[in-house]
């Protein structure tokens, strides 16, 4: 199969119109703050005495003392009973972020397009399995799946199944509503999900709690604005060498937390500061390292890819730590497990814990990576099919928030990992008697493919 550049463009225009509401405002980065995780203007609120989150790390920090910020966001975030993604999980408009999916249907549609070109390209393998991390509403695989289902005279001979992973009970609620109308089965006996369904398309879908009990096989993994919600570490360089910044009790204000630094090193800033770390300050998320190993392992051996996107930088910020309440920045130690806290994903950290296993493309930005799929063609069909001035003028809208720079254009990016082989190809070098043209990979350009 020869797969031009050109050929990704046709699959926007042959989607049809299928409309579906999109939402104004955006889960943008911060503007610059100064100190950790306060986010200048935050959203104070006037609750009345502590959440029963607060009330518990109080217990906690005054029993045993300061506790990391990768274990304060883990409690603060999904702690099984008052975790913000637990109890609240408040994507869109009426809940605290809105993400791209939320925005516009033709992000997830063009996510969809990006699957099934990787399909076409590695010799449409009879089965894949689809793999959502943290997904949310269930937004972007409802979106993929209709693209799936448009496209099925293609897809008609391969098994597709659908695999989220999701700690949220919330949540997964809200993706089974979405996607299978609420049919859903608990506890199924044969698997190891806690719960399946079959989508309103007729395909299977698996929940699960961690990707190792997604089951082995070819599979695409999708995580979009998922390793930002892992928790960070935060280390501090000082005179007497770098310390990792611990969040204790206040001990001038009644119910309150704050920063601390350790007094010495801790075992995490042995193990996480690289010895030519530049800068002052340094976040990262070993969590997000294990993740990523263990997809490019599963890329490794059984075959896929991976689409991250997300909100980042190549290893050169410091301090992005930050919370979100209602669409305004939150102070992070305020009302924890009412917000949603997030921070920027490195994607050099993640790159490195691919230990080359799989090949790895991008960062790439937002705006680059969806011109390159054929967002200016998807949305001209799209208008052409819409006859009222409204909808016209929410495509418009939600297009704009995708793409302008200083929208979510330019601060979100695009980063895959690919088996080698997939890129072997463009090796002539090396595999002079190849006659197949270079297929490139879809929304990162022939650029970043040498
Ligand atoms: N992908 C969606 C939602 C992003 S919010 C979108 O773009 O709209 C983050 C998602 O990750 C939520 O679904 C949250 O419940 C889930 N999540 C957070 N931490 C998780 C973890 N450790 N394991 C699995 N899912 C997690």
């Amino acid at each position: 199969m020869v797969w031009l550049p050109s050929c990704r463009s046709l699959f926007p225009a042959a989607l049809g119109l299928a409309g579906r509401r999109r939402l104004p405002c955006h889960h943008a980065p911060a503007a610059a703050h100064t100190s950790w995780g306060a986010g200048g203007q935050a959203e104070t609120g006037k609750p009345n005495g502590p959440t029963a989150m607060l009330r518990h790390l109080l217990l906690k920090l005054r029993a045993t003392g300061p506790v990391t910020v990768a274990e304060y966001m883990r409690e603060a975030l999904t702690n099984p009973g008052q975790g913000y993604y637990t109890r609240r999980g408040g994507i869109g408009e009426s809940g605290d972020f809105v993400t791209s999916p939320e925005i516009s249907q033709i992000f997830g549609e063009l996510i969809g397009v990006w699957y099934i070109s990787e399909w076409i390209a590695m010799g449409k393998p009879k089965a894949f399995q689809l793999v959502e991390l943290g997904p949310g509403r269930g937004t972007l695989t409802d979106d993929i799946l209709r693209v799936f289902n448009q496209l099925s005279s293609l897809l008609s001979k391969c098994d597709v199944s659908i695999h989220l992973v999701e700690v949220s009970p919330k949540l997964s609620e809200t993706q089974a509503l979405m996607l299978t109308g609420g049919k859903v089965q608990s506890n199924p006996e044969d698997k190891s999900a806690y719960m399946k369904g079959v989508s309103k398309t007729g395909i299977p879908i698996f929940w699960y709690r961690d990707i190792q009990d997604v089951p082995p096989g070819y599979s695409f993994y999708l995580a979009h604005e998922f390793f930002d919600a892992l928790p960070i570490h935060k280390f501090q360089r000082t005179e007497k060498g770098w310390r990792e910044v611990l969040v204790d009790v206040d001990p001038e204000v009644p119910d309150q937390l704050r920063f601390v630094l350790s007094p010495s090193t801790t075992p995490a800033t042995e193990n996480f500061i690289q010895p030519e770390e530049r800068r002052e300050h340094v976040e990262v998320c070993p969590e997000a390292g294990v993740i990523i190993q263990r997809l490019a392992c599963r890329i490794e051996n059984d075959g896929g890819a991976a689409l991250v996107a997300d909100y980042g930088h190549d290893g050169t910020k410091t301090d992005t730590f930050r919370g979100f309440r209602n669409h305004k920045l939150h102070d992070v130690l305020r009302a924890p497990g009412t917000a949603d806290l997030t921070a920027d994903v490195d994607f050099s950290y993640l790159r490195k814990m691919t230990q080359g296993r799989t090949a790895t493309l991008g960062p790439i930005k937002q705006r680059e990576f969806l011109k390159n799929m054929g967002i200016d063609l998807r949305l001209q069909v799209l208008l052409q099919n819409s006859h009222d001035t409204q909808t016209r003028e929410q495509l418009l809208h939600s297009y704009d928030m995708l793409m302008n720079p200083e929208k979510m254009g330019d601060c979100f990016n695009f980063f895959a990992l690919l088996p080698h082989h997939r890129l072997l190809h463009t090796d002539k070098k090396h595999k002079p008697e190849s006659k197949l043209p270079v297929s490139p990979v879809a929304g990162f350009g022939e650029l970043l493919l040498k």
